[in-house]
């Protein structure tokens, strides 16, 4: 066992806002029944659409006991969905959000939509602006304990006044949804100062879209169709507005490359637009040297090497192998962790301690990242002190101090 200083750093892929946004609303995860639901929403907006998290599935919004309460839209547990009774159901359709989603492209899209036409029309009033302040504090302070100075939030689902709250290291870099656009707002002809988007799903749901498909079937899915997403990149382009999009499994990666050279090609006098590559997790070789020559950035979570274990379930030998090929990526396609390769934790299990094990100790050798690597992905900071860190080679742990 041996100590290290790790100089605190920079959460290039984060969900502040989302994290905030949870922990200031009403949480209805220990809700056994009707009534419990009833008394949890006394003090709603009778107003707008109030939104809640933890709906475990147990009881079922459609239930004629939850037409009177304020209109309810509650997350699930899980972050894919969410259930909302009538009133709710009235007003999200009536602006656009897919109350109802038919297919997984739909699901996909209907929690970044009602996300969306929240935040815009919550203020940080309605949200409890004592709960907000003291819910940012107390997470920022986690977050610091955990080495981190700061970070971009990859969907930020809060107003203004609310991002306000947070130091200027977490404010830097905002990236919106354009899936939540959909809602008829205009969005798609002026994209956001910083554009979100989703080429296909998650791993977790089995809609990732890796081309080997899942062990149960699946083959995963592509959000958006070639000359729709060739469309968003032309007016990027236009606008010169950055934007990042999630893309996990290849086939993802195969469109995004190929769309975006498309919208590159027919822009021929502009300079292409800043694009991110989000996870990018199941990059092939010949993707990676394509996305280097076209001066695109990979936005990757050492973390996620472990999904090659927490997905022996569902993916195949060869699959789980081809997750996150940091080396190859390094090694061969000559990306520079910090410049053009950035390390983030999609905020799910963030810090240094889990960043540190990821890099030291992955399940594959293809996902090893040195020290140096590490920090130069994650701008680690020494003039934001350090954290420190307890390595433990036998156990393959990295703990904090
Ligand atoms: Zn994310």
């Amino acid at each position: 066992m041996y100590k290290i200083k790790f100089p605190r750093i920079y959460d290039h892929h984060s969900h502040l806002s989302l994290h905030l946004l949870f922990a200031c609303c009403p949480d209805f995860s220990d809700c056994r029944n009707t009534e419990e639901v009833r008394l949890k929403c006394r003090e709603l907006d009778r107003s707008s659409v109030n939104v809640g998290t933890g709906w475990t599935g147990l009881l079922d919004m459609a239930d004629k006991a939850f037409d009177d309460l304020p209109p309810l839209a509650v997350i699930n547990s899980s972050w894919h969905g969410f259930a909302c009774n009538e009133k709710a159901a009235a007003l999200l359709g009536a602006n656009g959000v897919i109350v109802e989603p038919k297919t997984a492209r739909e699901k996909e899209m209907a929690l970044p939509g009602l996300l969306r036409f929240f935040s815009r029309r919550c203020s940080p009033q309605s949200l409890r602006h004592d709960i907000l302040k003291s819910e940012t504090a107390k997470l920022l302070a986690s977050w610091h304990k955990k080495g981190i100075y700061g970070a971009e939030d990859l969907m930020c689902v809060l107003p203004e006044e609310a991002v306000a709250l947070w130091p200027a290291a977490f404010r830097r870099s905002l990236f919106f949804s354009a899936e939540a656009a959909n809602g008829g707002e205009g969005d798609r002809k002026l994209p956001p100062p910083k554009l979100k988007l989703f080429a296909d799903g998650a791993l977790s749901a089995r809609t990732a879209a890796v081309s080997e498909g899942y062990l149960q079937g699946e083959k995963g899915i592509l959000i958006y169709g070639d000359r729709e997403l060739t469309q968003i990149f032309s007016v990027c382009m236009k606008n010169r507005r950055p934007a990042a999009v999630h893309a996990i499994g290849d086939a993802a990666i195969e469109q995004v490359l190929s769309c975006y050279e498309r919208a590159a090609c027919s822009a021929s006098a502009e300079t292409p637009f800043p694009l991110r590559l989000e996870h990018c997790q199941f990059i092939d070789e010949e993707q990676a040297f394509k996305a280097k020559k076209l001066h695109i950035t990979l936005c990757m979570q050492p973390n996620f090497s472990a999904d090659s274990l927490t997905y022996a379930d569902r993916l195949g030998e060869a699959a789980l192998k081809r997750n996150n090929p940091l080396r190859m990526l390094i090694d061969k396609a000559g990306f520079v962790p910090g410049e053009d390769l950035l390390f983030g934790s999609d905020g799910l299990d963030c810090g240094s301690a889990t960043a540190l094990q990821s890099a030291l100790f992955p399940p594959f050798a293809g996902q090893r990242l040195s020290v140096e690597e590490l920090k130069a992905g994650y701008r680690a900071d020494p003039q934001y002190g350090f954290a420190e860190l307890l390595v433990d080679p036998d156990k393959k742990s990295v703990i904090y101090a």
